[in-house]
C-alpha cells in the first residue's frame, strides 16, 4: 500500500540529527502518525514519503523554517530574580503566555545570577537546519475514526 492522504503510517525508526551529526531526537520504539497535513509530522517529511511503500527509507535535510522555526532573539527574556522559585536553575522550564496571544510557551532557564533570571522562549532546536532519517515500517488505511479525530490509534497511537 502507498502512502498517501488518510493513510496511517508507521516508522521502525526515526532520529533528528544536526549539521555535526549529532543525535538531537530518536524514537526508542516504533511510531505512527496520520498522513495528509494533520500535524503529526513535519510537513516536509510528509512530502518526501507521498507515494512510498512499506520498506522506503528516507534521509532529507530540512531548513529551519521546516521543522522548529528560525531563532527569535525577542524570545530572550531578562526577568527579576525574585520573580523565580527559589530554587531556580539552569534548564528549568516555565511556562508563560506571549503579550496579545493565548498560546502557552514554554520558557527554559539559560542563566542566573543574584538579580536576574535569563529564560529563552525558542524550541531548544529553533534556527538548526536538521537532518531527518526514517523508515516506513507499515503502511495502512486510517479509520473513520482516525480521520475524524485527526490522529491515530491503537498500537503506537493515541490511547483513549
Ligand atoms: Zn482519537
Amino acid at each position: 500500500m502507498r502512502i498517501e492522504k488518510d493513510t496511517v503510517v508507521s516508522l521502525q525508526y526515526y532520529k533528528l540529527s544536526n549539521l555535526q551529526g549529532e543525535i538531537v531526537d530518536e524514537s526508542t520504539s516504533p511510531v505512527s502518525y496520520l498522513h495528509g497535513g494533520y500535524g503529526g509530522m513535519f510537513p516536509a517529511v510528509e512530502a518526501a514519503l507521498q507515494g512510498k511503500e512499506a520498506g522506503y527509507a528516507l534521509s532529507i535535510a530540512m531548513e529551519p523554517e521546516e521543522t522548529f522555526g528560525e531563532y527569535d532573539s525577542e524570545l530572550l527574556r531578562i526577568e527579576p530574580r525574585n520573580a523565580f522559585p527559589e530554587n531556580v536553575e539552569i534548564g528549568m522550564q516555565f511556562e508563560g503566555g506571549e503579550e496579545n496571544s493565548e498560546d502557552i510557551m514554554i520558557y527554559t532557564v539559560t542563566d542566573v545570577t543574584d538579580d536576574i533570571v535569563v529564560v529563552d522562549g525558542n524550541h531548544p532546536l529553533a534556527g538548526m537546519a536538521l537532518q531527518f532519517e526514517c523508515t516506513v515500517m507499515a503502511v495502512r488505511a486510517a479509520t473513520a475514526d482516525e480521520v475524524s479525530h485527526g490522529h491515530v490509534h491503537g498500537p503506537h497511537g493515541h490511547d483513549h
